[in-house]
């Protein structure tokens, strides 16, 4: 009897406008957590342990594939004339790739053209091993190109000589099309990858962002005006809001939330299933490309307003390092 009642009670509460107000209020603000640089930064990175585990290989939409790490994307674009890889991490994910390929049917040895998200040892430090392995062509935005030559790694082989590409530049193999989009600032040739991808006779906009994060240290205003790297965030984000898509992907997992929507796929039992889902696919998200973006150019414009208002202060400390 006792019991009865609570639950009776706790029903009617549940049914009071004031309840449901309260509900919406909670879920506002969890959806409008206000995200700084180094929280974005902790929240993309990962752990150590992260950035090396391999998550689930699975079929992401049409023939466009999840081969990376729980916090660092590698991607394969899977076609007739071979494979596009987009992203290959560390030298030490290289056999974690290689097995995720092998779960999902796809050759390593038949990747063509290796491309990736910028120049940061995190997302391109195995381009050369990776493109000796399979003797695919690398391929990197001009910007980026120096600090990629610039970059060392453990096995200490040589970088490959990257085929140059331009902002809008094209990348074709076997039907499918990637368009390069240069959105500098977190690396000054920092990529947004662009493609078109069919499933279930419907066409789909793919767009998987680089990154805008803010690294530690950088200095975005100086004497009264942006700096160049300031202005290159700024060109970054003008570049990424003419870009749009309803499958937001991102070089690291978390821009894309890439645990909830897989736990949706899961769920559904077909993860790694390559004919037409019987589900919605949880990859397919509208609003997914421009939430992320809010999100990092917010992080941006607090990181932009703390340093004016340091810079407005005579006895202004540097940036503090994280
Ligand atoms: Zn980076």
């Amino acid at each position: 009897m006792q019991i009865e009642f609570q639950i009776d009670t706790l029903v009617a509460i549940m049914r009071t406008k004031l309840f449901v107000l309260l509900l919406i209020l909670l879920a506002q603000q969890a959806a409008d957590h206000v995200w700084t640089v180094s929280e974005l930064f902790t929240r993309n990175i990962g752990t150590n342990a992260q950035q090396r585990t391999q998550f689930p290989p699975h079929r992401i939409i049409g023939n466009l594939y999840y081969v990376g790490t729980e916090s660092l994307s590698t991607f394969v674009v899977d076609t007739p004339e071979g494979a596009i890889l987009i992203d290959t991490t560390y030298e030490a994910n290289v056999p974690v790739i290689q097995d995720s390929m092998s779960k999902l049917g796809l050759k390593f040895s038949n990747i063509k053209i290796i491309v990736g998200s910028h120049a940061h040892g995190d997302h391109q430090e195995a381009d050369a091993m990776v493109a000796e392995m399979t003797g695919a062509k690398a391929m990197a935005m001009a910007e980026d190109i120096p600090d990629l030559q610039r970059m060392r790694t453990p096995s200490g082989k040589a970088r490959p000589m990257y085929q140059v590409l331009h902002d809008g530049d094209e990348v074709k193999l076997g039907g499918m099309t990637l368009v390069a989009h240069l959105t500098p600032g977190h690396t000054h040739g920092c990529t947004t990858w662009t493609m078109k991808v069919q499933e279930n006779g419907e066409t789909h906009n793919v767009v998987i962002i680089g990154s805008m994060g803010v690294n530690a240290n950088t200095r975005l205003y100086a004497n009264g005006a942006l700096t160049p790297l300031g202005e290159e965030y700024a060109r970054g984000f003008k570049a990424m809001h003419a870009l749009s898509g309803d499958v937001p992907l991102g070089s690291h997992p978390a821009m894309h939330g890439l645990a909830e929507k897989y736990k949706k796929l899961s769920g559904s039992g077909l993860a790694g299933f390559s004919g037409a889902l019987l589900v919605p696919n949880p990859y397919i998200d509208p609003t997914g490309y421009l939430k992320e973006l809010n999100i990092e150019e917010t992080a941006y414009n607090i990181e932009l307003e703390s340093q004016k208002k340091a810079a407005a202060t005579p006895t202004s400390p540097a940036p503090v390092a994280r």
